[in-house]
């Protein structure tokens, strides 16, 4: 059966009045441009219940891009501590850099400009200049189109990565005003995270739930490829996490052969050094690895 067409204007209104009264009083939401920005960093791939703690930490030890840009990259990297996927802090530190040196200190706020920034995607880039600016850009996180595909298409799922179609879709969703369309990107992303969640869905708490095309079709199970999910036990990424915290709480140098023998399989100890060497997530001398 058909879904009928949504009313856009309804569900945006809903969802932004619901948000007046349940939003989270998040800090990064009554901080500077920055402070939006490595939210924004700390969150890629971390929950908010762990990135509260580094990000107060980061923000009073680096309260602009230029205080992390008089730093070495090594002190980002430790500072990040177990966030996870610790790339982020060197692209964190190397986007702070450039933004001290062209931008003279200042975050900025046009899309091509943010995305010329390193380690600044698409969303990243919207998700600065609507949060940090109030300006208009379609934000399209993992909650946002999953409430979408669910009000409008009736599915429970979106495919794993959105699709340039997506992207047109969730473009027509996006109010004119430009204040108004970040209200929107950031009701639709807390409505996703707090109500709308991925395994079970608080339909009787939900502002559009009487509008809700998935409800109405009595939630049909999600028919497309397995999701990926989120395997990390035993992997390389868990490997490379106990190295990095092993250094880092060894400041004055860790020998090389003790963090080997950290980990139980010989052969992925040594690649995963090799991959964090690489990256230059750890620097070795001699016998000796640093941050
Ligand atoms: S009614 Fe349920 S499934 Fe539909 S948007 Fe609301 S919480 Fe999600």
């Amino acid at each position: 059966m058909e879904n009928q067409p949504v009313d856009r204007q309804q569900v945006v209104d809903l969802v932004c009045d619901w948000f007046d009264e349940h939003r989270r009083d998040l800090p990064w939401r009554r901080s500077t441009p920055w402070g939006v920005m490595v939210s924004e960093f700390m969150l890629q791939q971390t929950p908010v219940q762990r990135v509260l703690g580094p990000w107060q930490e980061w923000m009073q030890r680096w309260p602009t891009p230029d205080d992390l840009a008089q730093e070495p990259p090594g002190a980002a990297v430790a500072a990040w501590g177990r966030l996870g996927y610790p790339r982020r802090a060197q692209r964190l530190h190397r986007a702070a850099t450039a933004i001290a040196e062209e931008h003279d200190g200042q975050v900025p706020r046009t899309l091509e400009e943010l995305r010329a920034l390193p380690g600044v995607g698409q969303y990243t880039a919207a998700a600065i200049l609507s949060f940090a600016y109030q300006g208009r850009a379609v934000v399209l996180d993992t909650n946002i189109r999953r409430v979408l595909c669910r009000v409008e298409q009736g599915r429970e799922f979106p495919p794993q990565s959105p699709t340039v179609a997506e992207w047109r879709e969730a473009e027509k969703w996006l109010p004119d005003q430009a204040p108004a369309a970040a209200k929107w990107a950031a009701a639709s992303m807390e409505l996703g995270a707090l109500v709308c969640t991925a395994r079970s869905p608080r339909c009787e708490d939900c502002p559009v739930r009487e509008l809700c095309a998935w409800r109405a079709a009595d939630y049909p199970r999600h028919d497309g490829p397995p999701r990926r999910g989120q395997a990390w036990h035993g992997t390389d990424r868990q490997c490379r996490g106990v190295l990095l915290d092993l250094v880092r709480q060894n400041p004055d140098g860790l020998a090389v052969e003790v963090a080997l023998e950290a980990w139980a399989d010989r052969v992925q100890a040594e690649r995963s050094l090799q991959g964090l060497l690489d990256d230059q997530l750890v620097q070795r001398d001699g016998e000796l690895l640093r941050l």
